[in-house]
C-alpha cells in the first residue's frame, strides 16, 4: 500500500462544517465471494453518527426561517444519536439543550450528552419511545422551547437528500451499484436518500431493514397518525429490540414518504443476536467500528447479497460508531479480564507475569 494524504485542500470554520463526506469502504475479508460489499461509515461524522446530519439542519433550517431564536432551549426526545449529534451542534452555536431519553438505552450516551453541556431528562423504559416523545412534548409546550421533531419535520430527509444521497452518487459516479441496504429510525435516511436515488440511478435497489421482532413495515398494518401526521400510539407489532437507534415503537411520519413512494425495493429482517455477530465481526474481521445498528445493516446486506447475481455490489449504511455500546449487550462477551489464552501468554515468559 502506498500511503499518500494532502489534507483536505482547506481549513474549516467550524466543527460544523465537517459534517458529511463519509467514506464508502469495501469490505474485504467477510463478503460473500459472489458480490462486492461496501459500507458506507457514518462513524466518520465529527459526533460519530449519521445523526450529525439531521442534528445541523434542523438548527439551521429553523434558524434560517424564524422558527429558532437566539438562546432560546432546544428540546427533543431521542435514544441518542440525535441527541449527541443535537448536542455538538446546539454546543459549537451556543444554544441550551435538552434530551428527554428512556432509561433502556446505553449509559454512555446520556454521559456523552451531558459532556457537551446538554441536560437529559429520563423517562421510563416501560413508556417506550412514545413516553419519552410525551414528555419532550409536555416540556416545549410548558416552557415555549423549540421542539426539534425528528420524526416529522421535512427538515430530516432534505438533509439526506442534499448531502448522503449525492454523496452515494459522486462515490459511485462510472460504478456499478445494484442495492443499497439500511435500516430506519426516523426514517430520514432512506426518504432523503430514495428520492434521489430513484430519480438519477433507478438502476440502484434500496433495501429496507427492520428487527425480526419489530417488523412494523412488514406486518402491513398501518400507523395510527393524530392530525398532523405525529404517531398516535405504539405499532401493534413492536416488541423491544436491541438494535438501538432503529425502528421505534411507531411507523414515524418521515418513513412513510419512503414507504407511500415506493422508494424500497425490498425487505429484509434480522434479529439482534445476528445483528451482533455482524458488528463483531467487522471490528474483528475488518477493523471496521460499528454500533448494533451498522452490524444490523450489514446483516440484511448479507442477506439481500445471498439472494443476488453473481457480480452484483452493495453498499450498507453504517450508522455510528461501536464505542457507543461498551455497557450494552455488543460487549457482553467482552470481558475486561485475561481469558485463558491470554494467561497463557503472560505465563508462557518468565518476565511480568500477571498475578492471578
Ligand atoms: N442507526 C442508529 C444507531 C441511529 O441512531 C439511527 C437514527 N436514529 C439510525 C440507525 C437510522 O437513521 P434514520 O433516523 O435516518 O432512519
Amino acid at each position: 500500500m502506498v500511503y499518500s494524504t494532502s489534507g483536505r485542500g482547506r481549513v474549516f470554520d467550524s466543527v460544523l462544517t465537517t459534517v458529511g463526506d463519509t467514506p464508502a469502504i469495501r469490505i474485504n475479508r467477510i463478503a460473500p465471494d459472489h458480490v462486492t460489499l461496501y459500507v458506507k461509515a457514518e462513524a466518520f461524522n465529527p459526533g460519530g453518527s449519521v445523526k450529525d446530519r439531521l442534528a445541523l439542519n434542523i438548527i439551521e433550517a429553523a434558524e434560517r426561517d424564524g422558527r429558532l431564536k437566539p438562546g432560546q432551549t432546544v428540546v427533543e426526545a431521542t435514544s441518542g444519536n440525535t441527541g449527541i449529534g443535537l448536542a455538538m451542534v446546539c454546543a459549537a452555536k451556543g444554544y441550551p439543550l435538552v434530551i428527554t431519553m428512556h432509561d433502556g438505552f446505553s449509559v454512555e450516551r446520556r454521559r456523552l450528552m451531558r459532556f457537551f453541556g446538554a441536560k437529559v431528562v429520563l423517562t421510563r423504559k416501560e413508556d417506550k419511545g412514545f413516553g419519552m416523545y410525551s414528555k419532550a412534548k409536555e416540556l416545549a409546550e410548558a416552557n415555549g422551547w423549540f421542539l426539534a421533531h425528528q420524526f416529522e419535520t421535512p427538515d430530516n430527509a432534505d438533509i439526506h437528500e442534499q448531502t448522503t444521497a449525492r454523496e452515494i452518487l459522486n462515490d459511485f459516479d462510472g460504478h456499478r451499484l445494484d442495492y443499497l441496504v439500511m435500516g430506519y429510525g426516523t426514517g430520514g435516511t432512506v426518504s432523503g436518500v430514495g428520492r434521489v436515488i430513484k430519480a438519477e440511478r433507478p438502476d440502484i435497489k434500496i433495501i429496507l431493514s427492520e428487527p425480526d421482532n419489530a417488523a412494523l413495515v412488514s406486518s402491513g398494518t398501518p400507523q395510527a397518525r393524530t392530525e398532523d401526521g405525529e404517531a398516535a400510539g405504539s405499532h401493534p407489532s413492536f416488541t423491544p429490540h436491541p438494535i438501538q437507534g432503529w425502528t421505534p415503537d411507531f411507523i414515524p411520519l418521515v418513513l412513510q414518504e419512503a414507504l407511500d413512494k415506493g422508494y424500497t425495493d425490498g425487505m429484509e429482517l434480522v434479529s439482534g443476536a445476528e445483528s451482533i455477530a455482524w458488528s463483531r465481526r467487522l471490528a474483528a474481521e475488518e477493523g471496521i467500528l460499528t454500533g448494533i445498528s451498522g452490524g444490523a445493516s450489514f446483516a440484511a446486506a448479507i442477506k439481500a447479497a445471498e439472494k443476488a447475481p453473481e457480480g452484483s455490489v452493495l453498499l450498507a449504511m453504517l450508522a455510528d460508531t461501536g464505542e457507543r455500546y461498551l455497557s450494552t449487550p455488543l460487549f457482553e462477551e467482552i470481558a475486561p479480564d485475561m481469558n485463558e489464552a491470554e494467561r497463557a501468554l503472560s505465563e508462557s515468559t518468565p518476565g511480568f507475569v500477571y498475578p492471578m
